[in-house]
């Protein structure tokens, strides 16, 4: 690429400051007034529960109606996220930087003592910056590490939607476009209609808001998991029907691998004695299932999580590296996380867990890791 051309077009312009913004007014204010499920989260460390309003789809079906209907009476272009990338993405990069040192800031100077709000200091200023200060900060009574994963999701889907826009436009749209598209909207929508199950998982429950998350949710999300739909946007791939077929299968195997086990997970955790594939679960110490998916590997829902990162990368085919970008970047990450998370487990459960890994020995892939 032309770096004359690219550079300019990093520099955000007012209309890409306008984007963000209103997407985050609208999720702001649709988070708040839309009905939804509310959840009590995960008992912290000082007894207290977060309340978690889950309305993410009716959210994300409103804002989609909202711009399909502005774009069909031309007040507002398809494209404009297919067009703007690159300054979208430097417009969300600056304000990661600027929210993220303003949450070290507030976090440094927090004197609250509960368990959401406890500044935790290092001292060492790029370590606060990057893993945060507090566990769950909150800006007018939303939280925001609720309210980022949920944007980085939401952002995903809308910045594909444009890149479908632009492929009908330049007349660019093939099989493995639509094949990319409708796998990452079955896997976007399936978020949303858990979003409760997020309200457990270990970015909620252990990790402190910093520069880690806030990029991850904003940027990383959204910018990095649409390779594939930028990469067929210039490149054209012919797709066999077996071929078809196979990355289909790839799909649905990972999803229910993946939606099954952190499903059992979350039922477990609610209810310990409820059937596990219509038998009674198998619990080590009372705390830990050890039957379904998590009697074959201690982190199936990874298996099934890196099984659907790989077909939404198989309909460009083989040509190029470039579309593998997720899948590999998911592999290191969650090799990486279950490692920790078994660090914390180990301290947590203590021989609960040793008991757990001599019932279930692999990590991640059944009689390979
Ligand atoms: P998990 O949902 O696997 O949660 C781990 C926690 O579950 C542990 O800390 C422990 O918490 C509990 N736990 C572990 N084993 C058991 C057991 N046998 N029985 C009962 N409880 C158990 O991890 P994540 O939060 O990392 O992931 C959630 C989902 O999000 C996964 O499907 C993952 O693939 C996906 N993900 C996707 C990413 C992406 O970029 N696409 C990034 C990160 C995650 P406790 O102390 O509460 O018992």
């Amino acid at each position: 690429m032309d770096l004359r051309l690219l550079l300019p077009s990093l520099i955000p312009s007012s209309q890409s400051v306008y984007v963000l913004v209103f997407y985050f007014v609208y999720l702001a204010v649709a988070g708040e007034i839309l009905p939804g499920k509310v959840i009590r989260g995960v008992v912290l460390s000082d007894g207290s529960q977060l309340r978690y309003r889950c309305n993410g789809l009716l959210a994300l079906t409103m804002l989609v109606t909202i711009l399909g209907v502005s774009a069909k009476l031309g007040v507002l272009s398809p494209l404009v996220v297919a067009d703007r990338g690159l300054e979208l993405l430097s417009a969300t990069f600056i304000f990661c930087v600027l929210v993220t040192l303003v949450l070290y800031i507030t976090g440094r100077n927090s004197s609250d003592k509960s368990s959401s709000l406890k500044p935790h200091i290092s001292g060492n200023l790029v370590h606060d910056w990057w893993f945060g200060i507090q566990l769950n900060p909150q800006f007018m009574s939303i939280d925001l590490k609720f309210f980022f994963v949920r944007a980085g999701m939401m952002g995903w889907l809308l910045i594909n939607l444009s890149i479908l826009a632009k492929s009908f436009q330049d007349g660019s749209l093939s099989q493995s476009m639509i094949l990319y598209q409708i796998f990452c909207a079955l896997y976007i929508l399936d978020y949303f209609v858990h979003e409760e199950y997020m309200t457990s998982t270990w970015d909620i429950i252990a990790e402190r808001l910093g520069f880690m998350l806030v990029f991850g949710d904003l940027l990383w999300i959204p910018f990095t998991f649409s390779i594939q739909g930028w990469w067929l946007l210039h490149n054209k791939v012919e797709l066999t029907a077996p071929a078809i077929v196979a990355n289909c299968f790839v799909f649905l195997i990972g999803y229910m691998v993946f939606r099954g086990a952190n499903k059992q997970k979350h039922i477990f955790k609610k209810n310990p004695k409820t059937p596990i594939w219509g038998k009674p679960p198998v619990v080590v110490g009372g705390k830990l299932l050890a039957s379904g998916y998590w009697g074959i590997a201690r982190h199936c829902n990874y298996l099934g999580d890196l099984m659907l990162a790989l077909s939404f990368s198989l309909p460009c085919g083989i040509s190029s590296p470039v579309p593998y970008f997720y899948p590999i970047y998911l592999l290191i990450l969650l090799i990486w996380r279950e490692r920790r998370d078994e660090e914390r487990c180990a301290e947590k459960y203590k021989e609960i867990w040793a008991e757990y890994l001599r019932l279930v020995p692999y990590r991640i892939l059944p009689y390979v890791y």
